[in-house]
């Protein structure tokens, strides 16, 4: 949020004249959720997720679900998340971590919307929360992902989607690679988790909307196919698993 605090308008109209079709901006503490909501509001381009994230897991409490169910009654609000587990940074202890996390999977569940997961160094334990909870889920993205190919089978036989974030542009991605020839083009998406993971060239930089663009070429490059095609193939799936598969154009 502060890192576009001054330039907001100029990067979400860039956005556009780079032919973006829709951003989802993702609102992870109780404190960006009135923003968010007013984002969304302002820019007909841009669609919202709030929800917990698991760094933030000790604030997750009653008062803070109530506070999500009346944001979540926008309609431009059409994500739950990120909610998930991160044992990499542990800045909330594990237990409240998997804690937040069912709560937060069944709040989604009962509004009846997809959530976003951030799972980082959490693999077992997110995949057994996820087997608990998936048949009542209205499905899910694991965002960033940075798993294996044979957890990524475990996860679409769940029925989630897998997104690809910048570093599949960097020399380190061979694992990545992997994925991203593995997943069909139904449930694959590209994301940038802007201002974080910049793509090659721009590494360092501050990450912004747009350069998914790079991401999309080098996914694209990786499953040898038009870019504009798969391009196309991820602003379906974002519509079928965000927007209930109607289309809003942008005004
Ligand atoms: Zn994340």
């Amino acid at each position: 949020m502060e890192s576009f605090a001054k330039d907001r308008d100029q990067v979400i109209r860039k956005s556009i004249d780079e032919g973006l079709k829709y951003i989802l901006t993702v609102g992870t503490e109780e404190r960006y959720f009135a923003k968010v909501v007013e984002i969304v509001n302002d820019n007909p381009i841009v669609y919202g997720a709030i929800g917990i994230h698991p760094h933030n897991s000790t604030d997750f409490n009653g008062n803070t679900a109530a506070t999500i169910r009346s944001c979540l009654k926008q309609k431009k609000i059409v994500g739950y998340g990120e909610i998930g587990l991160d044992f990499f940074k542990n800045y909330s202890p594990k237990d409240v971590q998997m804690k937040a996390f069912r709560e937060q999977l069944a709040l989604a569940a009962d509004e009846g919307l997809p959530v976003i997961i951030h799972s980082r160094n959490a693999l077992t334990e997110t995949l057994q929360i996820l087997g608990e909870a998936y048949r009542n889920m209205h499905g899910g993205v694991v965002h960033c992902y940075s798993y294996d190919r044979e957890t990524a089978k475990r996860l679409l036989d769940m029925g989630f989607y897998i997104s690809i974030p910048g570093t599949i542009t960097y020399r380190s991605a061979e694992e990545l690679v992997k994925v991203v020839e593995y997943v069909p083009g139904e449930r694959i998406l590209a994301e940038t988790d802007a201002p974080f993971l910049t793509p090659h060239p721009h590494r360092g930089k501050r990450n912004v909307p747009y350069f998914v663009k790079l991401t999309t070429g080098k996914m694209a490059e990786i499953r040898r196919q038009q870019v504009e095609e798969l391009a196309a193939t991820i602003c379906g799936n974002f519509i079928r698993l965000f927007l209930n598969g109607q289309e809003v154009p942008a005004e």
